[in-house]
């Protein structure tokens, strides 16, 4: 132990931090429920410490768990609590390397928060489309890291989708440099895509070179007030048809979800019945002037408000009212921590399955735990819901101690996502929390390949153990 501090101390300009209250805020995750040790805390500044603390902590045979922003509500943030291994935190890395808007792209070092990014794009009259509630303190590198989703995958793809090139340090201590801007490269196997999505277990992210695309001139935002899962679908379906490829975002609240914002998420208001089953918000955005996406979008809505299935809608007339209406969205998960207990299912199933799926997790809620509430809140236009069974912390008092409630109400939950042919994770990855579920829906033989692609880049599995794979 003495040897590994010894060693981080001796690394030019690394911050090593050993004192238990200093390292606290890193021990746990943003909602209390995950706690960690470890023997130290480091903060590198460049790639050549990161690569010196790796080479260090592979000699030593000493843990390492990369961690960002701490934002992961999956548990996969925080050490585990052997207090054996260190906290590599990237939050020192945040330097620009590069901004080309010939190249429509940004080099950017891990640590970089992911909103810092989206600035410095929009400052070249660019965009980069990666946006979630947490976007003020995440990092790019636990972004990559998890294969972040979030509001734009719809018209821009998930993270792996705007990663052009990778800087990566092995658990070893080399450096991979594979931070090329290229949009085309075929020069035999994708390394970078190995990395993204593997949660810090296959190696440390230390710099990505990332993709901009245009950024739209026009935007036009809407809240709608649906009545009918059903309708509410159809509805999603034809606006999605109405504009081809101009549709930026559709989102979804339930009638639930939308009572918790409003009730808890200060300043949070709407301009709109508050009887709604669904509350869909939909952005459109391109080169077409807002008046005639105002024009077109009031045409396309005009069947549902005659028959109904629409109670109302706003659309936002300025950058302030849009604003205030992605508040309503970005803030759930802030709103839902003050209600109660969430007990969330970040579950993705084929556009089909959408309406079955809700139909079928509410039957099995209602008849398995009334107590709780179904809220939901999701990515329609990717077919992602957060599946959320919300009790008030009393009833979680009562309920909490029953053996294998919560395995026995998220498989459930899942494996009707499953036979439907979707997954127990869309977008937040598996960090500590869904372990077990590897084994229940990943056959043996995907376990093996990614256990033979773990043993090859961390042949002492030292980075991250505990995430991902049983
Ligand atoms: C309010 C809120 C809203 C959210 N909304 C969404 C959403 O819409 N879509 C979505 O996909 N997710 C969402 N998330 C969860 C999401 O995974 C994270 O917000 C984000 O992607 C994680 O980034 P981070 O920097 O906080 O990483 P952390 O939480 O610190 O780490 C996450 C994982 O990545 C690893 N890691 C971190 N940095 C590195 C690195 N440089 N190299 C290697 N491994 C690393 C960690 O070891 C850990 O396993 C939300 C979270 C919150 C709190």
């Amino acid at each position: 132990m003495s040897d590994i501090l010894s060693r981080l101390r001796a690394i030019p300009g690394l911050a090593v931090v050993t004192d238990t209250g200093a390292m606290a805020p890193h021990l746990v995750d943003w909602r209390k429920r995950h706690y960690g040790a470890a023997l130290a805390l480091v903060f590198p500044t460049d790639t050549t410490s990161v690569a010196a603390v790796m080479q260090a902590c592979y000699e030593t045979e000493t843990r390492v768990f990369p961690q960002g922003g701490n934002t992961s509500v999956c548990g996969g943030s925080v050490p585990d609590e052997s207090g054996r291994g260190i906290i590599l935190n990237l939050g020192r890395m945040n330097v620009i390397r590069k901004l080309d808007a010939e190249d429509d792209s940004i080099i950017v070092e891990a640590g970089c928060i992911l909103q810092n990014v989206q600035e410095a794009a929009a400052s070249i009259e660019r965009l980069f489309p990666m946006s979630l509630g947490a976007e003020g303190s995440c990092q790019i590198g636990g972004n990559i890291a998890t294969n972040a989703g979030g509001t734009g995958v719809l018209r821009y793809g998930n993270m792996r989708d705007l990663v052009l090139g990778l800087e990566v340090v092995l658990a070893d201590g080399t450096i991979w440099d594979g931070l090329r801007t290229l949009r085309k490269n075929n020069s035999g196997y994708d390394l970078r895509n190995l990395f993204i999505g593997s949660e810090g277990t296959l190696g440390v992210v230390t710099a990505a070179a990332l993709r901009l695309f245009p950024r739209p001139p026009h935007f036009l935002t809407a809240m709608l007030a649906v009545q009918g899962t059903d309708a509410m679908l159809a509805l999603a379906r034809q606006l999605r048809a109405a504009f081809p490829g101009e549709v930026s975002a559709l989102e979804i609240m339930s009638h639930s979800q939308m009572t918790i914002v409003l009730r808890h998420v200060p300043g949070a208001k709407l301009a709109l019945p508050d009887n709604a089953d669904w509350y869909l918000l939909i952005e459109i955005s391109g080169t077409t002037a807002p008046e005639i996406l105002e024009e077109r979008l009031t045409t396309a809505l005009g069947h549902a408000f005659g028959t109904g299935t629409i109670l109302d809608a706003v659309l936002a007339s300025n950058e302030r009212q849009r604003a205030e209406l992605w508040a309503l969205r970005h803030h759930v998960t802030e709103g839902n921590v003050k209600e109660g207990m969430g007990l969330t299912h970040d579950i993705a199933v084929p556009l089909a399955q959408i309406g079955p799926f809700i139909a079928a997790a509410q039957a099995w809620l209602a008849r398995e735990l009334p107590q709780a509430r179904p809220v939901v809140v999701g990515h329609l236009g990717d077919g992602n819901l957060h599946y959320i069974a919300m009790l008030s912390h009393d009833d979680w008092e009562k309920v909490a101690d029953k053996p294998g409630l919560t395995a026995h109400l998220n498989h459930a939950l899942y494996d009707i996502a499953d036979d439907m042919g979707g997954t127990f994770s869309a977008e937040h990855g598996i960090g500590s929390i869904h372990i077990a579920d590897m084994n229940r829906y990943k056959t043996t033989h995907e376990l093996n390949l990614m256990r033979g692609l773990k043993a090859f880049l961390d042949p002492k599995g030292l980075l991250n153990p505990g995430r991902v794979l049983p």
